[in-house]
């Protein structure tokens, strides 16, 4: 870790009210920061689902991401959680509406003391009174941390290893993919493609950041 690394670290420690961008003393986003998380982009995968990203993965979004997920900051669940909120007006069918999380590796979410999408699921609903969260998928075991592998490598990663809980089924309403990042959107299909077997068709999958190649803004 180098110094600016370390300093970031400490500004983590001791400043739980700060932005969730860059650690100004200002909650949950400083205005500059506020100013650069987004526009919006809908990056396209062949053969779905639709998806609606909160913005591209860079800036203040990508490091607030990074601080929530790889550094221990839960509280960010609820900034990130609220702009996941504002993009439901943009993808919202007949309530309720079913929020799924992507599934974690169970050894990631461990390590991070807990599911982070599933979380930041938490935090939307907690402002959206028609929300609702249906954690109706899970990775079987032996599925490898998806960095570093190319979009064929990631399906087959996830080929038949994504796995329904039909006690945990979203019913009549709307239903949402969430994830944190889409990057080649193995993930997204993979999942998409569970639950339309089990009976529950996605209608989009929402995620915060756009890591695609190709996202278009809109
Ligand atoms: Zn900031």
């Amino acid at each position: 870790m180098g110094v600016r690394g370390i300093g970031a670290a400490l500004i983590d420690l001791v400043l739980p009210g700060d932005c969730a961008g860059c650690g100004a003393p200002e909650h949950p986003w400083c205005p500059r920061c506020r100013a650069e998380v987004g526009p919006p982009t809908r990056p396209h995968l062949p053969g779905g689902p639709d998806v609606l990203a909160v913005g591209r993965y860079t800036g203040p979004l990508r490091s607030a991401l990074l601080r929530y997920k790889e550094r221990g900051r839960r509280d960010l669940a609820a900034p990130l959680g609220a702009v996941l909120a504002a993009a439901l007006d943009d993808a919202v069918g007949p309530a309720p509406v079913w929020l799924v999380p992507a599934p974690s590796r169970p050894a990631a979410a461990r390590a991070r003391g807990g599911d982070h999408v599933a979380r930041l699921c938490r935090a939307v609903a907690a402002r959206r009174p028609e929300v609702r969260i249906a954690r109706a998928l899970r990775l079987a075991r032996h599925v490898r941390d998806s960095v570093g592998l190319d979009a064929e490598q990631r399906a087959a990663n996830l080929a038949g290893r994504v796995r329904v809980r039909l006690t945990a089924m979203p019913s009549r309403g709307t239903v949402l993919l969430v994830d944190d990042v889409v990057t080649t959107g193995a993930t997204l299909q993979t999942c998409a493609a569970a639950l339309a077997g089990a009976g529950a068709e996605v209608q989009a999958a929402i995620v915060l950041c756009d890591a695609t190649g190709a996202g278009r803004r809109t």
